[in-house]
C-alpha cells in the first residue's frame, strides 16, 4: 500500500529480493496534468510486480507520467523501459546517461573489469562477478530515450517546484531532488540512514570519496527538514551528514594506518585488512560481490589519501601497490 507523506506524494516500497538494501523507496508525485515516478527498482518480476500495483492503487496512468532517476544504479533505474509509454520522459543526469546504452556502455562496463583487475582480484574471481545475476537487473541496453538533466534544472509537478541538486560521489553525477518551499529532500542514495552509502572508486571521477565528502558539505548547506531517502527510513539530515563525514574520516585513519603498517600491498589485500560489519570469519569467507564492494569502498578512501598526499601508488604496474609517503 502506498504510503501518503503529503498532499500528492506517495511513497511505494519496493522489495529487492535477496539484497541488503532490501527495500527501495519509489517516490510518486500525483499531478493535473503528468506525474512523476522517481526511481524504480530492479529488471525483476517482484520489483515490477510491486510497483504496477502500488501505481494502480494510486491511480496513475503510465501515459501521463515521466521518470526521475536519481543515478544510474539498477536498483534505481531498472524498471524503467518496462513502464516508460511512447509520452514518457525519463530524466537522468547527463554524465549518466553513457552507462545506460549501447557502445559506451559496453566500453565503460570493460573499463570496470580492468580496475578491478588492477586492485588485485584473480582473472577466476572476475569472470564469476561478471557472470553474476546483478548484472541482469539493469535496463535493457535498447533502450536510449533518456533526457539530459543538468545541476540546478527545475521540474514541476503536482503543485511542487523540484530542483536538480548535483552530488557526485556514490555515482559520477547522482542527483538529488530539493523542494525548497517544502523543504524536503530526495535524497537517492547520496544520505540514507541505517546503510552507509556504499562509495567505490570510478576512473571517470578523479577522487569520488573527496567529492562525496564535498557533496556531503554542500547538501548539509540546505535546510532539509525533511529528507526522503532511495532506501528504507527516514531520519535526521543534518544529524547523519555529521555522521558520515566522521564515519569517513575513521575510514580514512584505518586504511593509512594499513598501509603504514604493511607497505606494497594491493587494494584487494588492504580491504581485507579492513574491519567489515558481516558475519564472516575470514577475508576469504567473505562471499564475492561483497569483496567487489569491499575493495571498491577500499580503493576509493586509497585514492582519497593518495590525494591529501599521504600515500603513493606504483602506477607503472598492472596491480596497484600503495606505499606511505
Ligand atoms: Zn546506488
Amino acid at each position: 500500500m502506498p504510503q501518503e507523506i503529503m498532499s500528492n506524494l506517495f511513497c511505494i516500497g519496493i522489495p529487492l529480493p535477496k539484497n541488503p538494501l532490501r527495500i527501495l523507496n519509489s517516490y510518486v508525485i500525483k499531478g493535473e496534468d503528468r506525474n512523476l515516478v522517481i526511481d524504480t527498482g530492479f529488471k525483476l518480476p517482484e520489483c515490477e510486480a510491486a510497483l504496477r500495483q502500488g501505481l494502480l492503487e494510486l491511480d496513475i496512468d503510465l501515459n501521463k507520467t515521466d521518470f526521475f532517476i536519481t543515478h544510474l544504479h539498477s536498483d534505481h533505474s531498472g524498471l524503467v523501459p518496462a513502464l516508460v509509454t511512447e509520452n514518457s520522459r525519463v530524466y537522468l543526469s547527463r554524465i549518466e546517461i553513457p552507462w545506460m546504452f549501447g557502445d559506451t556502455r559496453d566500453a565503460l562496463w570493460a573499463g570496470d573489469r580492468v580496475k578491478f583487475q588492477r586492485a588485485g582480484f584473480s582473472e577466476e574471481e572476475l569472470s564469476h562477478l561478471w557472470k553474476a545475476p546483478d548484472r541482469k537487473l539493469s535496463p535493457i541496453r535498447e533502450f536510449e530515450d533518456y533526457l539530459p538533466v543538468d545541476d540546478g534544472d527545475i521540474f514541476e509537478y503536482g503543485g511542487y517546484r523540484l530542483k536538480a541538486v548535483e552530488t557526485p560521489g556514490h555515482t559520477p553525477a547522482h542527483m538529488c531532488l530539493w523542494m525548497e518551499d517544502q523543504k524536503t529532500m530526495f535524497t537517492g542514495d547520496h544520505l540514507l540512514f541505517d546503510i552507509t552509502p556504499n562509495i567505490t572508486h570510478w576512473d571517470e571521477i578523479d577522487d569520488s570519496l573527496g567529492s562525496y565528502l564535498d557533496s556531503l558539505r554542500m547538501t548539509d548547506k540546505f535546510d532539509v527538514q525533511l529528507a526522503l531517502p532511495g532506501h528504507r527510513e527516514t531520519g535526521d539530515f543534518h544529524a547523519r551528514t555529521a555522521e558520515l563525514l566522521s564515519h569517513h574520516e575513521l575510514r580514512l585513519d584505518e586504511s593509512l594506518e594499513i598501509v603504514r603498517k604493511n607497505p606494497g600491498l594491493n587494494i584487494y589485500d588492504i580491504a581485507g585488512k579492513m574491519s567489515w560489519k558481516i558475519r564472516c570469519n575470514s577475508w576469504e569467507d567473505f562471499p564475492i560481490t561483497q569483496k567487489w564492494f569491499a575493495v571498491g569502498e577500499c580503493h576509493s578512501h586509497l585514492r582519497h589519501l593518495e590525494k591529501r598526499g599521504l600515500i603513493k601508488a606504483d602506477y607503472g604496474e598492472m596491480v596497484l601497490h600503495y606505499y606511505a609517503t
